[in-house]
């Protein structure tokens, strides 16, 4: 048995003092890891400081990527509803860092390609083509 309750809407509010260069760098068609000047350690997601307590430095994720793993999303989440077909999340490596992005068709062994766009909400993000 339930009891029916308010319909909650959420807004994520992510900080972006550190990692806006990232966020910008979306919107001019590039993407961004972390370079560690002290060890050389790469992040992607990009981290604001490296575990060892070096300071990183941005550097843009190019080439050609090899689909790792992907999944298709069938039960579409809050957030998510102007989506209105399953979609595929995909995880591909690039050198030394894994990048998750959306991609269509895709099988594990492809080599893709970034580039970045505006979803239907406006909202940038990482596209994969398969090259
Ligand atoms: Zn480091």
């Amino acid at each position: 048995m339930f009891i029916e309750s308010r319909k909650l809407e959420m807004l994520h509010k992510i900080p972006v003092v550190k990692t806006e260069k990232y966020w910008k760098g979306l919107e001019e068609g590039k993407v961004y890891k972390a370079v560690c000047k002290n060890c050389g350690e790469e992040y992607y997601p990009p981290r604001a400081e490296c575990l060892c307590g070096g300071e990183v430095e941005w550097a843009e994720v190019e080439g050609e990527g090899v689909v790792e793993a992907f999944t298709t999303v069938h039960t579409i989440p809050a957030g998510f509803e102007w989506h209105k077909k399953p979609y595929t999340i995909t995880i591909a490596r690039f050198g030394n860092v894994r990048v998750m992005g959306w991609a269509e068709n895709v099988k594990v062994g492809d080599r893709i390609r970034i580039k970045t766009d505006k979803d239907e909400t406006g909202v940038w993000k990482v596209y994969f083509e398969v090259v």
